[in-house]
């Protein structure tokens, strides 16, 4: 065993991310101990069915990462339903809200974020973030008959979707000019927000929640432009603010995020961070967060590599995917156009689907967005990763050539050279 091994690594945050680096380590037979310590006290879960089947359903099966007991069958340490109150990294200990400490040889944080909050304190303001959020707002649900969703970005329009199925009068308020500003091409969002509209949801942009107030007969916002929006709850999805105060107290570097290198390393090479939490180097080298689940699992792939003296796997495309009523809308790369880049929009290959292309200054395909064209996403995905250039013939069509696409990424004879040339 390397020093330090013995102690074995502490994982602090038992969701995507966390979940992701104890199973990997335990499957790829990191010989120390593992333990993965966790504020919820359900095992590790995937969060994206959370606004979609678990909210139409909440009888829907648990989204677990595995099966409780694979833990126990992996020799990894579950503790659930505790919290790492403070970082020792003199002592290389972390301290329980239970008043136990536990050494660690290497530590690994994933403590992903706390959901935005309006400075209101009301029993019909909900957030969604964990399976006790869906619950409580599926259980609002039952009785209501009307929802205001405050912030039309993902988290919020896949809420206001999957309650509109559910019947509920929707209205959503946006501060922003459009909905979905953050990272989606404009005629994607454009898309989203119709199809929202003929599904009869008010969608509400350019205004800000001002005031809210809750009695018996239910919540009534105030709007920035002097109008007032009544309904039986209200959902805010506004963001997450990133859980960095332990790395913070302890005097790791943040920036936003817990700053990592490209193997996931914080300021102290001792102490990993992963996930949602994590800053990790973006394009242009500055650090970057990045909430998806793709990004969970790259990250926390990295950090087991590291941890075990592996190589680091290659760099993917980020990818992202939102579902809404049955639009399947998938993002990859950089899909906000700047001023130099271009947009090609193009039928799928799958009848009905639609794909935006993002092109830099030239050919290059920076970033796509697809609706309902998953299989095309995919070679996008890669073509992106590989920085490829598209050929005209390829941008000139209105109907993406999949063949076409595909046969880019696969090096020509020509370009095979021998070993020895
Ligand atoms: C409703 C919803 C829908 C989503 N849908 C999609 C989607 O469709 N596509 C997509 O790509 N992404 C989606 N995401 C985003 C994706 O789920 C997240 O990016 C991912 O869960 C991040 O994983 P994480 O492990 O970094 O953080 P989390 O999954 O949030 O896990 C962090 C864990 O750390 C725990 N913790 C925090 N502090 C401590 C502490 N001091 N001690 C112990 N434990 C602690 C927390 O309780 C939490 O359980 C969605 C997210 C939500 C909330």
């Amino acid at each position: 065993m390397s020093a330090g091994m013995d102690a074995g690594v502490v994982i602090v945050g038992a969701g995507q991310a966390g979940g992701r680096v104890a199973l990997l380590l335990a499957q790829r037979g990191y010989p120390g101990p593992v333990t993965l310590v966790g504020a919820e006290t359900l095992p590790p879960y995937e969060r994206p069915p959370l606004s979609k089947e678990m909210l139409a359903d909440p009888q829907h099966p648990l989204p677990l990462l595995v099966p409780a007991e694979e833990y126990e069958r992996l020799g990894i340490a579950l503790r659930l339903g505790r919290r790492v109150m403070a970082i020792d990294r003199a002592r290389r200990r972390v301290m329980l809200d239970d008043g136990q400490s536990l050494p660690y040889g290497r530590l690994v944080l994933a403590t992903g974020g706390q959901p935005r909050q309006l400075p209101f304190t009301l029993e019909r303001l909900q957030v969604l973030r964990t399976v006790e959020d869906v619950r409580a707002i599926a259980a609002r649900a039952e009785q209501a008959a009307s929802v205001l969703v405050i912030g039309g970005g993902v988290i919020g329009l896949e809420v206001a979707a999957t309650l509109r199925k559910r019947g509920l009068a929707v209205t959503v308020v946006e501060v922003g000019s459009r909905l979905l500003g953050r990272n989606f091409p404009e005629p994607v969002a454009a898309a989203i927000a119709d199809r929202h509209a003929a599904e009869g949801v008010a969608v509400r942009t350019g205004v800000r929640v001002r005031a809210v107030s809750e009695d018996d007969a239910g919540l009534h916002a105030t709007l920035s432009d002097g109008s007032t929006v009544g309904a039986d709850f209200a959902v805010v999805g506004i963001g997450i603010t990133p859980d960095t105060a332990l790395a913070q107290e302890c005097g790791l570097v943040t920036d936003d995020g817990v700053v990592v290198d490209a193997d996931m390393r914080s300021s102290d090479p001792d102490i990993l961070a992963v996930g949602d939490m994590a800053a990790i180097p973006g394009p242009d080298g500055r650090p970057m967060r990045c909430e998806t689940w793709q990004n969970a699992n790259v990250t926390a792939e990295r950090a087991v590599a590291t941890i075990l003296g592996e190589a680091i796997p290659p760099g993917e495309a980020g990818w992202f995917w939102t579902d809404q009523y049955d639009l399947n809308v998938q993002l990859t790369g950089d899909t906000m156009i700047g001023d130099s880049g271009r947009l090609v929009e193009q039928r799928a290959t799958v009848a009905g689907g639609r794909l935006y292309l993002m092109l830099d200054g030239g050919s290059r395909l920076v970033g796509a967005a697809a609706i309902n064209a998953g299989r095309d996403m995919s070679v996008c995905r890669r073509l992106v990763a590989a920085g490829a250039a598209l050929p005209a013939a390829l941008l000139e069509s209105d109907r993406f050539d999949a063949r076409a696409a595909r046969a880019l990424l696969t090096p020509s004879p020509a370009s095979v050279r021998p070993v020895d040339a």
